[in-house]
């Protein structure tokens, strides 16, 4: 029997994977809102964006900022059902990225960024230290892999690498020293050139975190120091050395919605979509010029995130900062919409971190479990851009799967 459907109340348009049932159907057809067959439950052709994405067979760079708009503000039932689907096609829902970071160079930065403890210009009581050494490094990535931690993501408030040789030295010491305990090994240093992104490459890095904040037309409300293009350059760099990029944003600093749409939508147009999209939700330092800043509502992260899950298919999705104010339920549902990686630990770089313990509680109870390392299909993306493609791959992880994609395929990424 084919089920009845009606349409959408409050007079919205259906699409392929919304369908509205008399409450009471009997349903005898099989629901797969990401088949590939035709089922009469599916619309078979579509022009809206929405659709598009909920069929996309892989990342493509095109999207137009309209696209994006109209995908972010669909009802939220809706987007967090189509993210959940796409999510399931191209990653295993059940593996979550376990990342732990450490602040190797704590404070005294020469840079503005509005919401930074660590900025040298806001009193935040924050002390500043030299780099920490490397045997100490390697020691806290020990015991992060020990806890089930894949990723080490090493972090210094630095405005760029210009005059830092010695301490490049030592960075790639580090680097080496994570990789070969097994684990994939990420920095964020602030801005760095073609040679220096070259020399981490060699050193065996896995990605290099340099977060965009926000929309370009926002930016400069948040930091004067250096441009958004400035940023772009770096990604560029990093990109262009073959190493995993990690850019994303923090939602809470004073934006409106469509400045969410601009993010995504530059990082959607990269040359190649980023490995990871790391979504901060501002944690308010006193002393900053955002110290008193309104939480960003809960809605909003989700749509957030549900967005980019659609609009980024294949890249992690990390929930970073403020996640340790968030709820269970909530974080459930933001990993149900696409959300796989997250931080782990003792600390963020000056903020709070969920624990160990409290995220194995919480991944044992749900059904999740800890992403192996180099356990993502991201690297698809990479790799098929190195073939000169990069867009458009074709998934090889089933629907309703539980097993890994693609283990055996380099990926991922991390942070801030
Ligand atoms: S966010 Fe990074 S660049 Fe900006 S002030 Fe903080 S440490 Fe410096």
């Amino acid at each position: 029997m084919v089920p009845r459907t009606v349409p959408r109340p409050f007079g919205l348009k259906t699409s392929s994977l919304v369908h509205y049932r008399l409450f009471g159907t009997v349903v005898t057809t099989p629901i797969s809102p990401v088949s590939q067959q035709q089922t009469p439950l599916q619309t078979p052709i579509s022009s809206s964006s929405f659709d598009n994405a909920i069929n996309a067979t892989g990342p493509r760079t095109t999207w137009t900022r309209e696209q994006i708009a109209e995908i972010y503000n669909k009802p939220l039932i809706d987007l967090t059902f189509a993210a959940a689907s796409v999510h399931r096609r191209f990653h295993n829902p059940a593996a979550i990225q376990m990342c732990t970071l450490m602040n190797i160079k704590t404070g005294g930065c020469s840079e503005d960024c509005s919401y930074c403890a660590q900025s040298s210009r806001y009193n935040t009581g924050l002390k500043a230290t030299k780099i920490v050494d490397v045997e100490s490094v390697l020691e806290a990535a020990r015991v992060a892999k020990e806890n089930g931690s894949s990723r080490f993501c090493m972090g210094a408030a630095w405005r760029d690498m210009r005059g830092r040789k010695t301490n490049l030295k030592n960075i790639k010491e580090m680097v080496k020293g994570v990789r070969s305990l097994g684990m994939e090994a990420c920095v964020t240093l602030g801005m760095i050139n073609a040679e220096q992104a070259k020399e981490l490459k060699d050193a065996g890095l896995t990605a290099y975190n340099h977060n965009l904040d926000t929309s370009r037309e926002h930016y400069p409300s948040v930091i004067t120091t250096r441009s958004y293009d400035e940023r772009l350059a770096t990604i560029g760099n990093v990109q262009n050395a073959g190493i995993h990029v990690c850019t994303g944003g923090i939602l809470g600093l004073g934006e409106k919605p469509e400045d969410h749409v601009g993010l995504i939508h530059t990082v959607a147009t990269l040359p190649a979509h980023p490995e990871s999209f790391p979504v901060n939700a501002l944690v308010p330092i006193k002393g900053t010029p955002l110290g008193e800043s309104q939480a960003i509502s809960f809605d909003t992260i989700l749509r957030t995130i549900s967005t980019a899950r659609l609009v980024l298919p294949t890249t992690i999705i990390r929930l970073a900062a403020g996640r340790h104010t968030m709820r269970e339920e909530k974080q459930m549902m933001c990993f149900m919409a696409g959300a796989n990686a997250v931080f782990t630990g003792e600390k963020m770089l000056t903020t709070a971190c969920n624990g160990w313990e409290e995220d194995k509680a919480m991944f044992e109870k749900w059904g999740l479990r800890p992403m192996e390392s180099h356990e993502t299909v991201g690297g698809q993306q990479e790799l098929s851009r190195e073939q000169g493609g990069g867009v458009q791959n074709e998934p090889e992880f089933a629907l309703g799967s539980t097993e890994s994609p693609r283990p055996s395929q380099a990926a991922s990424a991390t942070i801030l």
